[in-house]
């Protein structure tokens, strides 16, 4: 009997080749997937060393879950607008005044599901096929995704570890093109910790005037800074900047609310307005109870911001300090967020370890920990390590680790 396929030469076409060259064009998070290994492995009840979170590892401050419970309660429960409560936008225009100096209103702000909804938006809002992005590397991997997914090309501009990931104006402006529309800066960088100097910052704003372009700033990390780094806004340099500049911003890390999932956009009205159109089709409005909470967190008590900053503090010495003890291991001085960024290319060519994905399995293999290969931010030669988690995972964790290298021999 002839085949269905055999009769209809469509139908032996494989799936994959149907769906959209948009979609075909990106891959699901790397460090999600490197989450998701470790998760398995806890699942079946193996002890690891987690050094993958790009979480805090701290509750959710208690005044902010009581906003969320009394949300319930009160029946708040209930779509808003598209674009967040007016309440909610106004304290976060508020807060990034009297935190960064910014002047925005609430019509220039933007309520979303966590900081990727906007920067979602606002890349769909910006970039067009054909057109060329600046990301420098190493470069929080939804950036390269999104840019790719909306027809747009990436043009790496590495920002050296000999700078401790410290981004220079000058690497930029030689990247430019008569196609480049936007700039993206991450700062404190995700993976790397690397933070612009705000000198090279103030100059970076110029070259995005100067050339007519775009300049995408995301401020999830812009709490945790250390050795006395004081927080920095771009949005803090003036008018002539504004009709310019979007501000990606999350309580995702500044207030431990990850699994709320409440982030915002700060752009001029033109933009917020693009936003807009996209989330209406999309999720709508952020959760009605995440909001409330959100607005707790934005208006209420910081100490909890100071407290986590601390414990971060503390945190950070212990791994840079003992890094420094593995021969062979450099590691550059993160200024920012809660990651460290090492040099694991010492140990190439030893034990069948080519490259960081094959370091980072062997490391959950014969190790168990877990830690993001720097393939996923667009290094090679690089692991991230995350230090928000317990000093005591990090103590035992680091010692297994410093085994695992001296194994490789
Ligand atoms: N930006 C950076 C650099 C991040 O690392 C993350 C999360 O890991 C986000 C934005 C988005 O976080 P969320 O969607 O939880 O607000």
């Amino acid at each position: 009997m002839e085949t269905l396929a055999a009769s209809r030469p469509g139908a032996v076409m494989k799936l994959e080749d149907k769906l959209s060259k948009r979609t075909q064009r990106i891959s699901v998070s790397a460090t999600l997937n490197v989450l998701s290994e470790a998760e398995k492995l806890k699942a079946r009840g193996i002890e690891i060393f987690d050094f993958g979170p790009g979480e805090p590892d701290f509750p959710t401050p208690e005044n902010v879950k009581e906003a969320g419970l009394r949300s319930i309660r009160t029946n708040f429960t209930k779509y808003t607008a598209t674009s967040g409560i007016m309440p909610l936008r106004e304290a976060m225009a508020r807060r990034h005044a009297r935190d960064f100096g910014s002047q925005y209103t609430a019509q220039e702000t933007i309520v979303s599901v966590g900081g990727k909804q906007a920067l979602f938006n606002a890349i769909a809002s910006l970039v067009d096929h054909g057109d060329e992005v600046i990301l420098p590397t190493p470069f929080w991997v939804t950036f390269q995704d999104l840019v790719t997914f909306f027809g747009g090309t990436p043009v790496f501009v590495p920002a050296t570890e000999e700078n401790d990931f410290c981004l220079k104006a000058a690497d930029i402006e030689r990247a430019i093109t008569p196609k480049t529309k936007l700039i993206i800066i991450n700062s404190p960088n995700n993976p790397s910790g690397g933070v612009v100097d705000d000198q090279e910052f103030r100059k970076i704003a110029r070259v995005v005037i100067d050339r007519d372009l775009f300049l995408l700033s995301d401020e999830a990390y812009s709490h945790f800074l250390y050795e006395g780094r004081k927080p920095f806004s771009i949005a803090s340099v003036g008018e002539e900047l504004k009709s310019r500049l979007v501000i990606i911003g999350t309580l995702s890390k500044t207030y431990a609310m990850t699994g709320w999932r409440l982030g915002y956009g700060l752009a001029p009205t033109v933009l917020i307005q693009q936003m807009l159109k996209i989330q209406s089709h999309s999720t709508s409005n952020a959760a009605s109870i995440s909001q409330q909470a959100a607005l707790e967190a934005l208006n209420g008590p910081q100490d909890s911001v100071t407290r986590m900053l601390g414990e971060y503090t503390r945190r950070r010495e212990y791994v840079l300090n003992f890094l420094k003890t593995i021969p062979g291991l450099h590691c550059a001085r993160p200024l920012g967020a809660f990651y460290v960024y090492p040099n694991i290319s010492a140990f190439y060519g030893r034990k069948g370890i080519q490259n960081s994905m094959d370091f980072a399995k062997a490391l959950l293999d014969q190790a168990r920990i877990a830690v993001v290969p720097g393939e996923a931010f667009g290094t090679r030669e690089h692991i991230r390590i995350s230090y928000a988690t317990s000093m005591e995972t990090l103590e035992r964790g680091l010692a297994v680790f410093k085994k695992f290298i001296a194994d490789l021999g």
